[in-house]
């Protein structure tokens, strides 16, 4: 796909890259000198290893990504960082690098928007704007390793999540084409076991990519023990059910070997009670999978709110009472608007406000 009448170098595999230069009439080792200088993230006219006359003739086509960090926070409260990114059409999005002991994990954004319009989301305000492609979300994790890597060489993004803006499963293609990229020998080489894909439950698609033989951890945004109080903060409810939504787990499960894991956010007052708990519970007893509870990160142009830390305990009492294996998340980078969508749409406010 061309971003701005240009093509994406990070979004071709090895092959494709061969078959550039060899259009191109060059020596077939210069794919791999290419391949090596994307994975550094450079940018064409970087590309040093090549001649001039190589960069001169891929620059008229070719551009590595186009995505450019514009801005990072760092959140003084857990050295999260949140970037701003640049696309190279102006669009923008964002990423959050979270600080681990085993490593570094990035949350990358799959669309410019997401038109899901679950409520409590400030990524789906504006509707979706565009589909992200492969390259673009490799992109992102390119970026992330070259700015990490300026201040400590040995560090760079060990796992990576599908959580930002976006719903991945709405853009299966590119999605799958980023898995697959990321994933190559000659790329970047993270393993499908470090990566984890959030999903509102798009179920034909939950069952498509159990098949595509990428087993990655599908982290199912659920929500609400029962179908009524999912459609009342999550619009896609009205299309799937939670039925449907737990056979197309255990039948992800039963394909990949992988545990599900199940979002929950707690909204008070809406589906945080132990009577909610208990419904849950009910649901997915037996099953391979893990809840994460989540107190909802509040949104301000939403009137939903983070409920009391004894509604929260208790809720995660419940679920540990009936034996269902839950943690409570980790709330990250607080300080610098750490909930998808709420970065940007600050920036793209306080833009048009000057
Ligand atoms: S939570 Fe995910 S699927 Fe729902 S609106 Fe936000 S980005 Fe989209």
């Amino acid at each position: 796909m061309e971003i701005n009448g240009k093509l994406l170098l990070a979004g071709l595999f090895a092959d494709e890259i061969a078959g550039v230069i060899e259009a191109l009439g060059e020596k077939a080792y210069r794919a791999k000198q290419i391949q090596q200088a994307v994975n550094k993230g450079c940018e064409v006219e970087e590309m040093l290893s090549l001649p001039g006359k190589i960069r001169e003739s891929l620059s008229h086509r070719y551009i590595t990504s186009g995505v450019k960090i514009d801005k990072c926070y760092v959140s003084a409260l857990d050295c999260t960082e949140k970037y701003l990114y640049s696309l190279y059409d102006g669009n923008l999005i964002e990423c959050v690098l979270m600080k681990y002991k085993y490593g570094s994990t990035l949350c990358v954004s799959t669309q410019v928007g997401c038109r899901m319009g679950c409520r409590f989301c400030a990524s789906t305000l504006d509707g979706c704007v565009r589909n992200l492609t492969g390259g673009e979300i490799l992109g992102q994790v390119l970026a992330a390793n070259r700015h990490i890597g300026e201040k400590d060489p040995n560090d760079k993004v060990h796992n990576i999540v599908l959580m930002g803006s976006g719903e991945p499963l709405d853009n299966y293609d590119e999605v799958v084409r980023f898995l697959r990229l990321v994933n190559q020998k000659d790329g970047l080489n993270i393993s499908s076991r470090n990566i984890s894909m959030s999903t509102c439950g798009i179920v034909p698609k939950m069952y498509s990519l159990a098949d595509e033989d990428i087993p990655v951890t599908l982290c199912v945004s659920l929500h609400a023990p029962n179908d009524e109080i999912r459609k009342q903060i999550m619009p896609i409810a009205n299309a799937y059910s939670i039925k449907d939504i737990i056979k197309a787990c255990r039948y992800y499960i039963r394909k990949t070997g992988r545990r599900v894991i199940f979002e929950y956010a707690l909204v008070d007052g809406v589906n945080c009670s132990p009577a909610n708990a208990a419904e849950l519970a009910s649901i997915l007893r037996g099953m391979q999978c893990h809840v994460n509870v989540i107190p909802l990160n509040s949104v301000k142009e939403r009137n939903l709110n983070t409920p009391a830390e004894t509604t929260t305990n208790k809720f995660i009492d419940a679920l540990k009472n009936e034996h269902i294996s839950v943690t409570r998340r980790r709330e990250m980078g607080d300080d610098i608007q750490g909930a998808c969508g709420q970065l940007r749409r600050s920036h793209i406010r306080e833009d048009k406000s000057r």
